[in-house]
């Protein structure tokens, strides 16, 4: 049975009604820019081939029911009147009730009807791969089509971000919710997140026997939870410090002279990984109009390199992957996402994919780690409806 038959199957048992179509949005990787999101920098992320899938039908009578097959929580049910930002909790719901709010409190009256809603994704959950977003998008889009709403792709974007932001409770920025709606199979989406300006850059690997390869390490250490808002307000520390709202303000040819008026240390390298990551962003998008796919893996791995000693937010099973990767021969490799676990992608000949899985898998074993979830990914669609 396809996935899209699934969810339909599944929907008609559970509700007893027909879906009115079934949506999926893509998860995504961060191919370069990392933290510089809400520094007004620029960011460059891919869909994956993994996507979240919603089966939906509207109501008239307000009630909203949620479902997810991948978890054992049953149905949720909640009126649209009687949701409200923040008093949920943090269930796996809120990030799919909270789209209607969102879409509710931007003027679409009609979401009030409510629906019914039941997800499948095959989005990994909380390894840096934004399942997230993913779940967002997918019942945004689906919402946005069967009420015809007038609604751009980033536009659907932004209120998926408003959703998670001010109802689900997390300081998340623009990119994932953007790549997961924007983004176009065999490219990266190069975006400004300031007036998110987006291009697609072609980067089709396949065509150049080349293969992307996630890292998933299944782990996530707990010091993740108050480090983003610590680098966050380190950022804005600096920020303030040299003058400007923003450290996308700050051009890379004033690196030094900007490093120079900083007194603190940490503040220092915080804002020296800011710089050189939206400047890497730079860097990737020129070898990739040139061409020159292979060489974004230096780029790759100095990224790495500011993420673990600048930012400091890897950790030993990310330092490893990109050791081994590495090791085993790849291009070039890098943690991405917010750090301390998740996952990192490695650049690597489409013919050592094999090599390097093994190597990966024997790396952390003999370094007593969780093993890994390695697979190669390329760069899909953004979300679409299937039925
Ligand atoms: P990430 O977006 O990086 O995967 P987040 O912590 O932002 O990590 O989001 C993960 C959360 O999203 C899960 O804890 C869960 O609440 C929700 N979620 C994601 N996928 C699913 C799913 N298939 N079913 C139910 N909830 C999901
Ligand atoms: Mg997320």
């Amino acid at each position: 049975m396809g996935d899209e038959q699934q969810v339909i199957v599944e929907f008609r048992e559970l509700y007893g009604t027909e879906p009115e179509g079934v949506w999926a949005a893509p998860g995504r990787v961060n191919l370069i820019g990392e933290y510089t999101d809400f520094n007004d920098g620029f960011v460059m992320p891919l869909a994956l081939p993994h996507t979240a899938r919603v089966a939906v039908a509207r109501r008239a009578d307000g009630l909203l029911r949620l479902h997810s097959g991948d978890n054992e929580e049953g149905v949720t049910e909640i009126h649209v009147d009687d949701l409200k930002p923040l008093s949920s909790n943090g269930g796996w719901w809120t990030y799919l009730a909270g789209v209607v709010w969102a879409l509710r409190e931007a003027g679409h009256e009609g979401v009030a009807g409510g629906a019914d809603v039941h997800l499948r994704s095959t989005v990994p959950t909380g390894a840096g791969l934004s399942s997230s977003a993913a779940l967002e998008v997918s019942l945004g889009l689906a919402l946005a089509d069967l009420h015809q709403l007038p609604l751009s792709r980033p536009e659907l974007a932004l209120l998926c971000q408003r959703a998670e932001n001010a109802f689900v409770g997390v300081p998340c920025g623009i990119m994932d919710q953007t790549a997961s709606a924007c983004c176009e199979p065999g490219h990266a989406l190069h975006l400004d997140t300031r007036d998110l300006a987006r291009r697609q850059v072609p980067f089709d690997l396949a065509a150049q026997g080349l293969a992307l390869v996630v890292v998933d390490t299944r782990v996530q250490h707990a010091l993740g939870d108050g480090a983003y808002a610590e680098r966050r307000a380190g950022c804005e520390e600096g920020a303030r410090l040299l003058g400007v709202t923003h450290l996308r303000d700050v051009p890379y040819g004033q690196l030094d002279a900007a490093l120079g008026e900083l007194d603190d240390e940490r503040v220092r390298r915080y804002v020296r990984h800011v710089l050189t990551d939206n400047h890497r962003v730079a860097q990737v998008i020129a070898h990739l109009d040139a061409g020159d796919t292979r060489a974004i893996g230096r780029v790759l791995n100095e990224g790495h390199a500011s993420l673990r000693d600048d930012l400091r937010i890897s950790c030993p099973e990310l330092d490893l992957a990109v050791e081994a990767a590495n090791a085993a021969g790849a291009y070039g490799a890098r943690m991405t996402g917010g750090g301390f676990g998740g996952s990192a992608i490695v650049l690597v000949e489409e013919s050592a994919v094999v090599e390097l899985v093994r190597a990966i898998e024997e790396a952390f074993e003999a370094a007593g780690h969780r093993s890994p979830r390695v697979f190669p990914v390329t760069p899909a669609a953004g979300a679409r409806r299937l039925s």
